[in-house]
Protein backbone atom coordinates (compact mmCIF):
# COMPACT_ATOMS: atom_id res chain seq x y z
CA UNK A 1 0.00 0.00 0.00
CA UNK A 2 2.70 2.83 -0.78
CA UNK A 3 1.22 5.44 -2.31
CA UNK A 4 2.88 6.82 -5.84
CA UNK A 5 4.83 10.04 -5.33
CA UNK A 6 4.79 9.98 -1.84
CA UNK A 7 3.36 14.35 -0.68
CA UNK A 8 3.97 14.96 2.93
CA UNK A 9 3.88 18.10 4.16
CA UNK A 10 4.52 19.96 7.46
CA UNK A 11 1.97 22.52 8.28
CA UNK A 12 2.96 24.83 11.20
CA UNK A 13 0.83 27.63 12.57
CA UNK A 14 3.47 30.22 12.75
CA UNK A 15 2.07 31.60 16.37
CA UNK A 16 6.03 31.09 17.77
CA UNK A 17 9.12 29.57 17.47
CA UNK A 18 9.04 25.51 17.10
CA UNK A 19 9.40 23.72 20.42
CA UNK A 20 10.24 20.45 21.48
CA UNK A 21 6.76 19.25 20.81
CA UNK A 22 5.84 20.79 17.21
CA UNK A 23 9.61 19.19 16.15
CA UNK A 24 8.63 15.86 17.15
CA UNK A 25 5.86 16.05 14.44
CA UNK A 26 8.16 17.81 11.69
CA UNK A 27 10.68 14.98 12.33
CA UNK A 28 8.13 12.30 11.92
CA UNK A 29 6.64 14.17 8.97
CA UNK A 30 10.19 14.50 7.39
CA UNK A 31 11.44 11.00 8.05
CA UNK A 32 8.33 9.53 6.52
CA UNK A 33 8.27 11.71 3.28
CA UNK A 34 12.57 10.92 3.05
CA UNK A 35 12.18 6.81 3.59
CA UNK A 36 8.93 7.08 1.17
CA UNK A 37 11.74 8.94 -1.11
CA UNK A 38 8.77 11.15 -1.64
CA UNK A 39 8.48 15.32 -1.69
CA UNK A 40 8.18 17.11 1.43
CA UNK A 41 6.11 20.31 1.70
CA UNK A 42 6.85 23.22 4.11
CA UNK A 43 2.95 24.97 4.28
CA UNK A 44 2.94 28.11 6.82
CA UNK A 45 -0.26 27.83 8.05
CA UNK A 46 -0.91 31.92 8.93
CA UNK A 47 -4.85 31.75 8.88
CA UNK A 48 -5.21 32.67 12.39
CA UNK A 49 -4.67 36.28 12.22
CA UNK A 50 -4.96 37.05 15.66
CA UNK A 51 -2.69 33.84 16.49
CA UNK A 52 0.05 34.65 14.01
CA UNK A 53 3.23 36.43 15.33
CA UNK A 54 5.11 38.11 12.79
CA UNK A 55 8.42 36.80 12.08
CA UNK A 56 7.93 33.24 13.25
CA UNK A 57 7.43 31.83 9.79
CA UNK A 58 10.77 32.91 9.30
CA UNK A 59 12.20 31.90 12.24
CA UNK A 60 10.41 28.09 11.85
CA UNK A 61 12.10 27.87 8.32
CA UNK A 62 15.33 28.66 10.09
CA UNK A 63 15.27 26.42 12.87
CA UNK A 64 14.24 23.49 10.36
CA UNK A 65 17.29 24.45 7.59
CA UNK A 66 19.39 24.26 10.94
CA UNK A 67 18.38 20.86 12.09
CA UNK A 68 19.07 19.52 8.62
CA UNK A 69 15.27 19.27 7.25
CA UNK A 70 15.12 21.08 3.65
CA UNK A 71 11.65 21.48 2.14
CA UNK A 72 11.49 20.08 -1.34
CA UNK A 73 9.26 23.43 -3.33
CA UNK A 74 9.01 27.02 -1.88
CA UNK A 75 6.82 27.21 0.63
CA UNK A 76 3.23 28.19 1.06
CA UNK A 77 1.55 30.89 2.71
CA UNK A 78 -2.08 30.55 3.64
CA UNK A 79 -2.59 34.35 3.98
CA UNK A 80 -1.92 34.52 0.34
CA UNK A 81 -4.63 32.05 -1.31
CA UNK A 82 -7.36 33.38 0.28
CA UNK A 83 -8.98 34.04 -3.34
CA UNK A 84 -8.88 30.22 -3.48
CA UNK A 85 -10.40 29.60 -0.19
CA UNK A 86 -13.50 32.23 -1.12
CA UNK A 87 -13.87 30.51 -4.77
CA UNK A 88 -14.27 26.97 -2.85
CA UNK A 89 -16.53 28.39 -0.31
CA UNK A 90 -18.78 30.30 -2.96
CA UNK A 91 -18.86 26.65 -5.03
CA UNK A 92 -20.25 24.90 -1.48
CA UNK A 93 -22.55 27.10 -1.25
CA UNK A 94 -24.42 27.40 -4.84
CA UNK A 95 -24.42 23.89 -4.17
CA UNK A 96 -25.86 24.19 -0.93
CA UNK A 97 -22.97 22.28 0.74
CA UNK A 98 -23.15 25.39 3.23
CA UNK A 99 -25.17 28.09 4.85
CA UNK A 100 -25.14 30.33 7.32
CA UNK A 101 -25.66 30.43 11.15
CA UNK A 102 -26.47 32.80 13.37
CA UNK A 103 -26.42 30.91 16.38
CA UNK A 104 -23.95 32.31 19.29
CA UNK A 105 -22.00 30.53 21.21
CA UNK A 106 -23.81 31.13 24.34
CA UNK A 107 -26.87 29.62 22.43
CA UNK A 108 -25.30 26.29 21.47
CA UNK A 109 -23.39 25.46 24.85
CA UNK A 110 -21.84 22.06 24.14
CA UNK A 111 -21.97 19.22 22.13
CA UNK A 112 -22.92 18.50 18.38
CA UNK A 113 -24.23 21.33 16.26
CA UNK A 114 -28.03 20.85 16.44
CA UNK A 115 -28.31 21.82 12.76
CA UNK A 116 -30.35 25.14 14.22
CA UNK A 117 -29.84 27.20 11.00
CA UNK A 118 -29.87 24.60 8.47
CA UNK A 119 -33.29 25.08 6.99
CA UNK A 120 -32.46 28.66 6.78
CA UNK A 121 -32.51 31.88 8.41
CA UNK A 122 -35.65 33.73 9.53
CA UNK A 123 -36.59 37.01 8.39
CA UNK A 124 -33.67 39.59 10.38
CA UNK A 125 -31.80 37.26 11.29
CA UNK A 126 -27.39 37.66 9.72
CA UNK A 127 -25.37 35.13 9.28
CA UNK A 128 -22.59 35.05 11.45
CA UNK A 129 -20.68 32.00 10.81
CA UNK A 130 -21.08 29.77 7.99
CA UNK A 131 -21.07 25.64 8.29
CA UNK A 132 -20.64 23.03 5.75
CA UNK A 133 -23.21 20.30 5.53
CA UNK A 134 -21.88 16.91 6.67
CA UNK A 135 -23.79 13.85 5.38
CA UNK A 136 -24.93 11.47 7.49
CA UNK A 137 -22.35 8.27 8.16
CA UNK A 138 -19.50 6.76 10.35
CA UNK A 139 -16.12 7.66 9.04
CA UNK A 140 -13.70 5.01 9.41
CA UNK A 141 -10.13 5.32 8.66
CA UNK A 142 -6.33 3.64 9.63
CA UNK A 143 -4.27 5.93 11.70
CA UNK A 144 -0.49 4.51 10.83
CA UNK A 145 0.28 4.96 14.39
CA UNK A 146 -2.66 4.97 16.09
CA UNK A 147 -4.47 1.47 14.12
CA UNK A 148 -8.64 1.86 13.32
CA UNK A 149 -10.42 4.85 14.27
CA UNK A 150 -14.07 5.91 13.19
CA UNK A 151 -16.02 8.46 13.99
CA UNK A 152 -19.64 9.68 13.26
CA UNK A 153 -19.08 13.29 12.76
CA UNK A 154 -22.63 13.77 11.75
CA UNK A 155 -23.79 12.80 15.38
CA UNK A 156 -20.92 13.85 17.18
CA UNK A 157 -19.72 17.03 15.82
CA UNK A 158 -22.68 18.11 13.25
CA UNK A 159 -22.53 20.73 10.79
CA UNK A 160 -19.62 22.05 11.29
CA UNK A 161 -17.82 25.97 11.19
CA UNK A 162 -16.35 26.62 8.00
CA UNK A 163 -16.17 30.57 8.19
CA UNK A 164 -15.60 31.99 11.36
CA UNK A 165 -18.00 34.74 12.81
CA UNK A 166 -14.92 36.91 12.56
CA UNK A 167 -14.74 36.43 9.17
CA UNK A 168 -11.53 34.19 9.21
CA UNK A 169 -11.31 30.54 6.98
CA UNK A 170 -11.48 27.85 9.91
CA UNK A 171 -8.54 25.75 9.80
CA UNK A 172 -10.36 22.89 8.85
CA UNK A 173 -11.68 24.35 5.45
CA UNK A 174 -8.18 25.19 4.39
CA UNK A 175 -5.84 22.59 5.43
CA UNK A 176 -8.57 20.18 3.27
CA UNK A 177 -7.99 22.34 0.48
CA UNK A 178 -4.59 23.14 0.66
CA UNK A 179 -3.69 19.16 1.01
CA UNK A 180 -6.03 18.24 -2.14
CA UNK A 181 -4.41 21.61 -3.90
CA UNK A 182 -1.00 20.76 -3.41
CA UNK A 183 -1.35 16.25 -3.80
CA UNK A 184 -0.56 15.62 -0.28
CA UNK A 185 -0.91 11.72 0.34
CA UNK A 186 0.19 11.50 3.64
CA UNK A 187 -0.17 13.20 6.86
CA UNK A 188 2.04 12.74 9.96
CA UNK A 189 1.30 15.39 12.44
CA UNK A 190 0.86 15.69 16.44
CA UNK A 191 -2.05 13.58 17.71
CA UNK A 192 -3.70 16.62 19.53
CA UNK A 193 -5.24 16.80 15.26
CA UNK A 194 -6.54 13.24 15.19
CA UNK A 195 -10.06 14.73 16.52
CA UNK A 196 -10.00 16.69 13.40
CA UNK A 197 -9.37 14.20 10.75
CA UNK A 198 -12.93 12.97 10.09
CA UNK A 199 -14.12 16.28 9.75
CA UNK A 200 -11.51 16.82 7.07
CA UNK A 201 -12.42 13.70 5.83
CA UNK A 202 -15.64 14.83 5.02
CA UNK A 203 -14.81 17.79 3.68
CA UNK A 204 -12.46 15.79 1.43
CA UNK A 205 -15.10 14.10 -0.09
CA UNK A 206 -17.71 16.97 -0.55
CA UNK A 207 -14.80 18.49 -2.34
CA UNK A 208 -14.58 15.60 -4.29
CA UNK A 209 -10.81 14.61 -3.02
CA UNK A 210 -9.19 11.73 -1.98
CA UNK A 211 -8.08 12.34 2.04
CA UNK A 212 -5.09 11.52 2.60
CA UNK A 213 -3.54 8.84 4.97
CA UNK A 214 -2.51 9.90 8.04
CA UNK A 215 -0.40 9.12 11.21
CA UNK A 216 -0.64 10.99 14.69
CA UNK A 217 2.38 10.87 16.51
CA UNK A 218 2.77 11.06 20.43
CA UNK A 219 2.32 14.29 22.40
CA UNK A 220 5.24 16.17 24.17
CA UNK A 221 3.82 16.33 27.70
CA UNK A 222 5.18 18.82 29.95
CA UNK A 223 5.93 17.91 33.62
CA UNK A 224 1.94 18.62 34.80
CA UNK A 225 1.00 16.40 31.82
CA UNK A 226 -0.06 19.33 29.61
CA UNK A 227 0.57 19.50 25.80
CA UNK A 228 3.72 21.72 24.68
CA UNK A 229 2.38 24.50 22.84
CA UNK A 230 3.28 28.24 22.35
CA UNK A 231 0.37 29.19 24.07
CA UNK A 232 1.25 27.68 27.55
CA UNK A 233 4.93 29.35 26.61
CA UNK A 234 6.67 25.69 25.91
CA UNK A 235 10.44 27.23 25.89
CA UNK A 236 11.85 27.32 21.82
CA UNK A 237 14.45 24.49 20.46
CA UNK A 238 17.83 24.80 21.33
CA UNK A 239 19.12 25.67 17.65
CA UNK A 240 22.75 25.81 19.43
CA UNK A 241 23.07 22.28 19.89
CA UNK A 242 21.27 20.80 16.81
CA UNK A 243 22.32 17.04 17.29
CA UNK A 244 21.01 17.39 21.04
CA UNK A 245 17.47 18.58 20.18
CA UNK A 246 16.81 16.28 16.96
CA UNK A 247 18.06 13.23 19.61
CA UNK A 248 15.50 14.34 22.24
CA UNK A 249 12.95 14.60 19.37
CA UNK A 250 13.73 10.93 18.39
CA UNK A 251 14.13 9.12 21.74
CA UNK A 252 10.22 11.19 22.11
CA UNK A 253 8.84 9.56 19.35
CA UNK A 254 9.61 5.99 21.17
CA UNK A 255 13.17 4.95 19.61
CA UNK A 256 16.40 3.78 20.78
CA UNK A 257 19.65 5.95 21.28
CA UNK A 258 21.00 5.96 18.47
CA UNK A 259 25.07 5.29 17.67
CA UNK A 260 27.81 8.17 18.53
CA UNK A 261 26.63 10.45 15.99
CA UNK A 262 29.28 13.41 14.84
CA UNK A 263 26.44 15.92 13.37
CA UNK A 264 23.26 16.72 11.75
CA UNK A 265 23.99 14.92 8.52
CA UNK A 266 24.50 12.02 10.30
CA UNK A 267 21.53 12.00 12.61
CA UNK A 268 19.71 11.83 9.14
CA UNK A 269 21.28 8.62 7.74
CA UNK A 270 21.27 7.06 11.20
CA UNK A 271 17.30 7.55 11.58
CA UNK A 272 15.99 7.02 8.31
CA UNK A 273 16.44 3.53 7.84
CA UNK A 274 15.26 2.51 11.35
CA UNK A 275 11.86 4.73 10.38
CA UNK A 276 11.55 2.44 7.38
CA UNK A 277 12.01 -0.84 9.41
CA UNK A 278 9.25 0.41 12.30
CA UNK A 279 6.79 1.15 9.71
CA UNK A 280 7.51 -1.25 7.04
CA UNK A 281 8.40 0.94 4.08
N1 LIG B 1 -1.25 24.21 11.58
C1 LIG B 1 -1.61 23.14 12.45
C2 LIG B 1 -0.86 23.25 13.75
O1 LIG B 1 0.22 23.82 13.79
C3 LIG B 1 -1.26 21.78 11.88
C4 LIG B 1 -2.08 21.43 10.72
C5 LIG B 1 -1.91 20.01 10.25
O2 LIG B 1 -0.82 19.42 10.34
O3 LIG B 1 -2.89 19.50 9.72
O4 LIG B 1 -1.34 22.77 14.75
Amino acid sequence: NRPLGYVGRFAPSPSGPLHDGSLAAAMASYLDARAHAGKWLLRIEDIDVPRTVAGADRVIMDQLQALGMHWDSPPTWQSRRLDRYQAVFDRLLQQGQAYGCACTRRQLGAGAYPGTCSHGLAPGQRPRAWRVRVPQGVVHFDDRWLGPQCQDVAAQVGDFIIRRADGLWAYQFVVVIDDGDQGVTDVVRGADLLDSTARQQVLAGLLGQRAPRVMHVPLVLDESGHKLSKQNHAAPLDSRNALATLEKAWMHLGFRPLPPIADVAGFWAQALPRWAVRFNI
